[in-house]
This record gives structure tokens, C-alpha cells and sequence, in this order.
């Protein structure tokens, strides 16, 4: 490759406390608002490595600071389920945002290429006789026109349609939004305690295959994903992208994993010898003996296709996704759902009725780079 670029990530992981009131009912609450953000910067040929890291991070940083200024989650008053208008106000500001910016771009490129029509129907169309190419001026005006406006247009109406008092006392919350936390008093204790209301309905969650969680919030319940049994390892899976967590297993399923692995491996490289060497055999008979070199470059061809498809679906213990970027919400699904379950338990459980921490300090997640 003659350019060499190195690209950076970093994640950045944040929380902070938000205090609300209720403008429906008056009840004073708070919640947790918890973001993530990625930084990007690249090095060419490896050099300023740590620069182009540090800016990563920064970039990241930024970001970051931004949203946990300006975004809002959908937090329900914990009494009267009422979402404030301020909160809803905020949340849609910050969805669809790209929209608008792919309709500015399609819109430049709309232009810079009634520029070019322009510019080769002048300079070669009367010449030799082409006539202006009015159709494809008009088709390109009118699309640069609709991505500029439509676009636009459609995130507004999106950000419209986002309302979660439709229904009075049942909030539809997107799965993720944090609970709401109010102060009580318990057993006539003289000190009012923060306790912790769901937003989402509990139901909904236990129902669900996937577990959601908050970025850097996901902890693991202490069994092999595989068997339930006693961990005594951790181990990645192939399809974690790009934000890699090691998940507990125990020695007997580690074990039973590389064999199988091992296994797909060698089935992989038999198939791909043999369609190899039949390819090789078929160019062999129809042109003589100059099928080798032919039959060699198909079973190499197979072999990588073989083994890009191997990569992919070996080690399949769980995916990882992100359920909504924005707002740093992922999930995650394991091939054994009943170790799903208990971490869709555990997450619920920590956003149920319980008592929340006293202090007014957000919650830290590490952040992350790669
Ligand atoms: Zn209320
Ligand atoms: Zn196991």
C-alpha cells in the first residue's frame, strides 16, 4: 500500500446527575445520564502516533462533555409517570441529528455535479452535436432539492413523533433509559433515602432475548456462559465487534470450544483442498495438463473465503451490538439464553424499587481505548 494510515479510537465513558421536578405533579427526582462517545484521529506511515492517540481521546472527550451538557433520557416523574417537557425537548434535539447533515452533503454533490454537466455539455456537446442534457440536469437538481429539504424535514417530523405521554401513567421509554430516583422516607426513619423507580416496564425487559445495558455498565454474573457451571476463565467472542468483553467460562467448555474449533478448522481445509484440486482437475481435462496453476489459485481463492467465513461464526458465545448508539445503549445475546436471562435479571434488578446510593457522585465507567 502506498499511503499507510493508522487510525485511533477511544471511548469515552461518562455520567452525571441530572434533578428534576415534575411538572405535572411537583415531585422532585433525579436520575443518572449516562453517555458514550468515540474519538477518532489517524497517523500516516505510523508517525505522531501518540499525538493522533491523544487527539482521540480528546475528540472523544469532547464529545462527550457535549452530550452529558445537552442530552436528556426520557426519565419519568417516579409518582405520576409524567415525562417533563423539558426532558422530551432535549432527548428529540439529539436524535437524527446525521440526517440533516447527509441532506447538506447530498446537496453539494448535487451542485458540484450540475457544475460538471455544465462544464463537459459546453465543452463537448455543441462540438459534436450533443445536445444539453437537460434531463439529467433537472434529475440531479431535483434530487440534490429533495435530500435537502427531505431530509431535514424527516428528522423533524421523527423528532415529533417522539412522545412519550400518548398514554397518561404508562411512558413509552426506549429499553435503557435509566430509573428515576426520588427520596422517601422508610419506617418513619428521620433521614429521607433515595429509591430507585424503574422507567421501563419490567415486564418488557424480562420478555425480551437480548439483555440491554448501559455502555461500560454491564457486569457478568460469576458462571460459565456456556454450562452455568463455575467459571474459572474468561474468553472473548468472534462476534463482539469492535468493543471486546471477556465473558467467564470454565476450563471443561474452553476445552470443548477449541476442540470444535479446531475441528471446524480442519473440516474448513479439507473441503477447500478438495474443491481445489476438482477445479484444477476439471481445467486439466478440458486443456490438457495446464490445469495446475489454475486449480492451485482456486483452492487458495476457497481456502481464504473458507476461512473469512470460519472467523466469523467460530466462537459464536455471544453478540454484542449497539441497540442505540446515541445514547450508549448495547445488548447483548449469548448462545446459551438462559445465561441471557440471568443478566437481563440482574440488570433489571438493578434498576428496580431498591435503595439507591446515597451519595450524588455519577457512577464511573471505564473508558476505553483500541
Ligand atoms: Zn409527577
Ligand atoms: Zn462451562
Amino acid at each position: 500500500m502506498l499511503v499507510h494510515v493508522k487510525t485511533f479510537r477511544f471511548v469515552a465513558n461518562g455520567a452525571v446527575i441530572r434533578h428534576e421536578t415534575c411538572e405535572d405533579c411537583g415531585q422532585p427526582f433525579r436520575y443518572t445520564l449516562t453517555r458514550s462517545a468515540t474519538g477518532k484521529a489517524s497517523s500516516l506511515y505510523g508517525t505522531f502516533t501518540k499525538a493522533a492517540s491523544a487527539r482521540a481521546q480528546k475528540d472523544a472527550q469532547k464529545k462527550l462533555t457535549r452530550l452529558l451538557k445537552t442530552d436528556a433520557d426520557l426519565v419519568p416523574c417516579p409518582k405520576c409517570r409524567h415525562v417533563n417537557q423539558s426532558l422530551i425537548a432535549a432527548y428529540r434535539a439529539a436524535r437524527y441529528r446525521g440526517m440533516p447533515r447527509i441532506g447538506a452533503l447530498l446537496f453539494g454533490a448535487g451542485v458540484v455535479a450540475e457544475v460538471l454537466v455544465y462544464l463537459t455539455s459546453n465543452a463537448i456537446g455543441p462540438r459534436h452535436g450533443l445536445h444539453h442534457p437537460s434531463g439529467i440536469v433537472v434529475g440531479i437538481a431535483t434530487a440534490a432539492l429533495v435530500a435537502a429539504l427531505g431530509l431535514p424535514l424527516l428528522a423533524y417530523m421523527l423528532r415529533r413523533a417522539i412522545n412519550p405521554n400518548r398514554r397518561p401513567g404508562e411512558p413509552e421509554v426506549p429499553i435503557g433509559t435509566p430509573p428515576s430516583e426520588m427520596q422517601v422516607k422508610i419506617d418513619g426513619n428521620s433521614e429521607p433515602q433515595w429509591v430507585k423507580v424503574p422507567s421501563v416496564d419490567p415486564a418488557k425487559v424480562l420478555a425480551g432475548q437480548w439483555a440491554f445495558f448501559r455502555a461500560g455498565h454491564l457486569s457478568f454474573p460469576p458462571l460459565c456462559c456456556q454450562c452455568l457451571g463455575t467459571a474459572d476463565g474468561t474468553i472473548k467472542s468472534a462476534l463482539g465487534g469492535k468493543r471486546l468483553i471477556a465473558a467467564p467460562i470454565c476450563r471443561n467448555c474452553q476445552k470443548m470450544l477449541s476442540r470444535k474449533e479446531a475441528f471446524g478448522t480442519m473440516t474448513v481445509l479439507m473441503m477447500a483442498t478438495i474443491l481445489g484440486l476438482s477445479i484444477g482437475w476439471l481445467f486439466a481435462t478440458k486443456r490438457g495438463s495446464s490445469g495446475l496453476g489454475p486449480g492451485i489459485a482456486a483452492g487458495i481463492i476457497s481456502l481464504l473465503i473458507a476461512l473469512k467465513i470460519r472467523q466469523r461464526g467460530s466462537n459464536a458465545l455471544y453478540r454484542l451490538k449497539f441497540a442505540d448508539k446515541s445514547r450508549g445503549v448495547l445488548k447483548i445475546r449469548f448462545a446459551n439464553p438462559a445465561y441471557t436471562a440471568l443478566i437481563i435479571r440482574d440488570q433489571a434488578e438493578k434498576d428496580a424499587i431498591v435503595p439507591a446510593a446515597a451519595s450524588d457522585k455519577a457512577p464511573s465507567a471505564p473508558d476505553q481505548a483500541f
